[in-house]
């Protein structure tokens, strides 16, 4: 059973994924969380990251940086990073299926997910 404190820590730490505008570094995760939960820690947040991720509630996401990040889980969309400060955007929407993805396969092979990274520059950093 976790403790008041522990579940306090967890809603704190979902809520600020909720309000993302795209996945985020365990970093940024801490900073925004200690908003709702100060004196939160380094550790706890990324134990807490791991095991929400692994009860289905998080997304840990890997982009072509190879940091992994958490998102909230819902739908397939995809993604923008910023080269120039490292922010990650949700990208909502998706037309693509084989052959825009580059086809074709060879033969018997057949697509079951995809993951696009659009890599550039935030309007801040442009
Ligand atoms: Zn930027
Ligand atoms: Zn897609």
């Amino acid at each position: 059973m976790p403790t008041p404190r522990e579940t306090r820590q967890r809603a704190a730490i979902a809520r600020v994924l909720a309000e993302a505008r795209g996945p985020l570094l365990p970093e940024a995760v801490l900073r925004r969380a200690r908003e709702h939960a100060p004196g939160l820690g380094q550790a706890t947040v990324y134990r807490t990251l791991k095991r929400l991720a692994e009860d289905g509630e998080l997304r840990a996401v890997r982009l072509d940086d190879e940091r992994v990040r958490y998102e909230a889980a819902g739908g397939h969309h995809h993604h923008f990073r910023c080269r120039g400060c490292d922010e990650v955007l949700d990208v909502a929407g998706c037309g693509l299926a084989p052959p825009a993805l580059g086809g074709p396969l060879p033969a018997g092979f057949r697509v079951e997910r995809h993951e696009v990274v659009l890599i550039g520059l935030c309007a801040r950093c442009a």
